[in-house]
């Protein structure tokens, strides 16, 4: 098995090592027929693109689109954060074609409430909540995929994964994040939910490769034909 897209990428205008055209050189060598860059949402305290630099960040993936038309596929994605318990997402102005959406921790959220409820989660087991707060986005917003779930905060994985099915959102198995076990997936797994596999890349030597996911994905017994961008070799 083998990946033929990488929708989850970072670069420099967040804080990965490379640049877009870097990241999708490095796409074209790994044989993907698509690369998806998704920089951090602007909620992101440290790492999130900067709000008047994101108009740069759109041009420069554009600019990508159109010198490499005809040889990759590339995607104009972002990473929003979770930021409230209604749902809320720090989604800004502009045309996205894939919008991957993930809990972090150096977000700002919506208010103290939202914050105290993430912070707490894992502590006090509290994924009822903070689920509803996913169901919710998903709910409100045209997510894509929900990234890495269950990294940073507790989340009912089966209610999750019917929330992504009946949306048509994809459900993400992260190589850069193990917080999912073999047993949360098989629970996802349980629903109709389609799964994609990301690198989650934050430098070019990482895109396209996903040797955790994939074992994981082996170990729970995913039948490849559940997963978007996974061709057999
Ligand atoms: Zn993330
Ligand atoms: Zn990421």
């Amino acid at each position: 098995m083998k990946l033929i897209a990488d929708y989850h990428t970072h670069t420099v205008h967040s804080h990965g090592t490379g640049r877009v055209e870097d990241n999708v050189e490095a796409a074209l060598q790994r044989g993907l027929q698509t690369v998806g860059i998704a920089d951090h949402g602007i909620a992101h305290f440290t790492y999130g693109v900067k709000r008047r630099k994101f108009g740069d960040y759109l041009s420069c993936i554009e600019n990508a689109k159109r010198q490499y038309d005809g040889r990759i596929d590339v995607k104009t994605g972002i990473e929003l954060n979770l930021i409230g318990l209604d749902g809320s997402v720090d989604l800004p102005q502009g045309r996205f074609d894939v919008v991957v959406l993930g809990y972090h921790k150096a977000a700002v959220c919506k208010n103290l409430k939202t914050a105290w409820t993430f912070a707490t989660g894992q502590l006090l087991h509290n994924d009822g909540k903070i689920t509803e707060a996913y169901m919710r986005a998903i709910q409100r917003h045209h997510i894509t995929i929900v990234a890495h779930p269950g990294y940073g905060v507790p989340v009912d994985y089966q209610k999750l994964a019917q929330a992504c099915a009946d949306y048509g959102t994809l459900f993400e198995i992260n190589n850069k994040h193990g917080d999912l076990t073999t047993e949360d997936l098989q629970q996802a797994a349980l629903t109709n939910v389609k799964f994609v596999i990301s690198s989650d890349a934050h430098s070019p030597c990482h895109v396209g490769l996903a040797p955790n996911a994939i074992q994981l994905v082996t170990r729970a017994g995913i039948a490849p034909s559940r997963i978007v961008n996974m061709t057999e070799d």
